[in-house]
């Protein structure tokens, strides 16, 4: 599954959101919990690794889970982490 890392806290662009699939980046814009001060997210259980997300972030936020920058070691377990509250 791709992966979102903190690179996207205080931009949250959004624009991967529109391109993705099978909707599996969340939170959307219309969505409680939509706010600038936090991230999106990628929900492993349903991404296809269609590679369509990776190219729109404007602050190179998105990668494949095996190969998230190692300034963001916990990026895998944040993005699973946060479809686990819901
Ligand atoms: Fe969605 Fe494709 Fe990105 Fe996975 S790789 S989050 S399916 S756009």
């Amino acid at each position: 599954a791709y992966v979102i890392n903190q690179s996207c806290i205080g931009t949250k662009d959004a624009s991967c959101v529109e391109v993705c699939p099978v909707d599996c980046i969340h939170p959307t814009p219309n969505e409680p919990g939509f706010d600038e001060t936090d991230q999106l997210y990628i929900n492993p259980e349903e991404c296809i690794d269609c590679d369509a997300c990776f190219e729109q972030c404007p602050v190179n936020a998105i990668t494949p889970d095996d190969l998230v920058p190692e300034k963001w070691p916990d990026a895998v377990e944040r993005n699973a982490a946060f479809f686990q509250q819901t």
